[in-house]
């Protein structure tokens, strides 16, 4: 099975990370290593300069005193005669009286034998007179004429001790050697306690002043069986045993300096070192010093663990940022997503509703003018409705002129000039009538232009009972109007209202053509800001089951009815901005209402 290319990524970035970790641990203990060992270098050079200062000043006490002592001639009296009692107690006074002085260990003198023959010592028991030190290498040097200088172990006293030595010079003999001893039991005394350790080594690398005593009279190189039988011999260290020190060196510093790992035979565990070392030249003396590395390695284990820790936390924090980054990245992108899908949805939503809304548009568009279209049937079918009692009107008046012309006529070849005025004052009138329906019906039959402008309904009212007032004139229904009608002033188109009206009067006539005492009344009423007309009559009313949809196209209970009038006035009134409504009277009857906002 193939692997997933995000789980390859997370694991690289997972190694990755553990790698930087590695190596910016390591780093830090590494430099957290290196400083601390920089550190320790001038430290431990300070502390060895100062020790090294401190050996040559207690040495340097003593040096040049054997010298000094050399020259004085009781000493030469005593060699010249050697078995000189009294020369011998002088001297031995003197030496103990010197040596008392100068604060030294011993002070004694040999033959040229190395036979001791005063000593300040003399009165102790382990008095060093008599006694042979011909074997020290402190003897020889002096009886070569230079001034000798040896550590050892006292061979009687046992206790550390550094020998300087000096001939005793006259006339170019060298008669004996005179020797000081100064002590060096108590000499690290005051440098132990701290926290690093000093050993000083003689040539033969053999330690014999330390801080530390279990290091003392060891070699810290390894030495031949030779060797140590030569050291044997030579007596320095009185036969005690000389062991090897497990000492290695792991590795080098710097030329004078080291790291050094040493075995604690006891408990035979290995101790870390920081080493420095240092020459005494004149003495003949190593000088170390061993700074222990068990705090350094502490730090530095200390100073790794600190960082990785810091690591581990900033990784988890890293990684806590980076999935809370991530989460918000995906909530972000989730919503981005569910913002383009709403957004599409309402895109093609919108598609979809223009295209109805273009649907609507375009049907009521259809709509609109096929009604005008039906409003322009519906006027010619009034007019044609009103055509014969138009016709009626026009020829009744017509017939009239002929015989008033005709009468005229005759009066005026009578010379009867006041009854031809007459007749022609009755024509005038007649035409006068005849031009009004004329004005009426080609208003009625005109196609509006829906001009809307202020009129008064008074106006319009009285009008439209005047156009239909000539069809009912032999009717025995009444068409009235209120009395003291209020003089109210709406913004609507003239024509088309005064059609409204006669559709309504028309339609009121005819329910109540049957009965005895029809009446038709037209009132006029102001409620809040609306003048309403209402068209009633004393009918048969509209019967329930009707009411809902008398405004409905070609709804009909007439045999030769269209079903138009009341929809397209409807219609109209609605382009108007007005209402018209039906309601029964409680009298009997219907009662149609126009409402319109009064005109400001
Ligand atoms: P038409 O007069 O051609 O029938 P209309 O739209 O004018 O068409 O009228 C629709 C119907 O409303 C009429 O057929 C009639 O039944 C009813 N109607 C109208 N006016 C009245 C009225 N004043 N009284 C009773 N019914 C009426």
């Amino acid at each position: 099975m193939p692997i997933k290319k995000p789980y390859l990524f997370k694991t690289s970035v997972v190694l990755f990370a553990v790698l930087v970790m590695i190596i910016v641990t390591w780093a830090g203990g590494y430099y957290s290593w290196k400083f601390g060992i920089e550190k320790l270098h001038i430290n431990s050079q300070q502390q060895l300069d100062q020790f090294v200062s401190h050996l040559d000043a207690r040495l340097a006490r003593f040096q040049f005193i054997p010298q000094l002592i050399s020259k004085n001639m009781l000493l030469v009296d005593l060699l010249k005669q050697p078995d000189s009692s009294p020369r011998i107690d002088i001297v031995n006074h003197f030496l103990e009286d010197i040596n008392t002085i100068i604060g030294a260990s011993d002070t004694y003198l040999m033959n040229s034998d190395g036979l001791t023959l005063a000593a300040s010592n003399w009165q102790k028991e382990q008095t060093f007179n008599n006694q042979n030190f011909s074997f020290r290498p402190y003897f020889i040097e002096a009886m070569q004429g230079k001034t000798g200088r040896y550590f050892a172990l006292g061979s009687t006293s046992g206790k550390r001790g550094y020998y300087f030595a000096y001939p005793i010079i006259y006339a170019t003999h060298h008669l004996g050697v005179i020797v000081v001893k100064m002590d060096l039991s108590n000499i690290e005394l005051n440098w132990s306690n701290r926290k690093i350790q000093f050993i000083v080594s003689d040539p033969q690398g053999i330690t014999f002043i330390t801080t530390q005593p279990k290091w003392l009279y060891q070699s810290i190189k390894p030495l031949s069986t030779e060797t140590l039988k030569k050291i044997h011999d030579s007596q320095r260290y009185n036969g005690v045993k000389i062991k090897n020190m497990d000492i290695n060196e792991l590795r080098s510093v710097s030329s004078q300096s080291s790291i050094l790992k040493i075995n604690d035979n006891a408990v035979n565990r290995n101790k870390e070192y920081f080493a420095i070392q240092k020459n005494m030249p004149y003495a003949g003396w190593d000088v170390m010093i061993l700074a222990p590395l068990s705090e350094l390695r502490k730090k530095q284990f200390n100073t790794s663990i600190v960082i990785l820790l810091i690591l581990i936390v900033s990784l988890l924090v890293s990684f806590l940022v980076w999935q809370r980054l991530k989460r918000r990245q995906e909530r972000e992108h989730f919503q981005q997503e569910a913002q383009k899908q709403l957004e599409h949805q309402v895109a093609v939503r919108t598609t979809d509703l223009t295209h109805e809304i273009d649907e609507r548009k375009r049907t009521e568009k259809t709509l609109r003018e096929t009604q005008d279209e039906l409003i322009q049937t519906a006027k010619l079918a009034v007019l044609g409705q009103m055509s014969a009692s138009i016709s009626h009107e026009l020829n009744n008046p017509l017939a009239a002129i002929h015989s008033y012309t005709d009468n005229a006529r005759k009066f005026l070849s009578m010379n009867k000039f006041t009854q031809v005025d007459e007749n022609l004052c009755r024509i005038v009138q007649l035409t006068k009538r005849m031009s009004k329906i004329s004005s009426q019906l080609k208003f009625f039959s005109r196609k509006s232009n829906q001009m809307m402008e202020i009129v008064s309904i008074q106006h319009v009212i009285k009008s439209a009972i005047d156009i239909v007032s000539h069809r009912y004139k032999n009717s025995s229904s009444v068409i009235s109007i209120q009395n003291n009608l209020p003089d109210l002033k709406v913004r609507a188109d003239i024509i088309q209202l005064e059609q409204i009206l006669i559709n309504l009067i028309n339609n009121a006539m005819q329910a109540i053509e049957d009965k005895n005492q029809g009446k038709v009344i037209i009132h006029i009423q102001q409620k809040n800001q609306c003048a309403l007309i209402h068209v009633d009559d004393n009918g048969l009313g509209i019967e329930l089951k009707h009411i809902e949809k008398i405004f409905d196209p070609f709804f009909t209970t007439k045999k030769t009815g269209l079903g138009l009038g009341l929809s397209i006035s409807a219609r109209i009134m609605d382009i108007m901005k007005g209402k018209l409504s039906v309601c029964n009277l409680p009298s009997g009857g219907a009662r149609f209402t126009i409402s319109l906002l009064i005109a400001e």
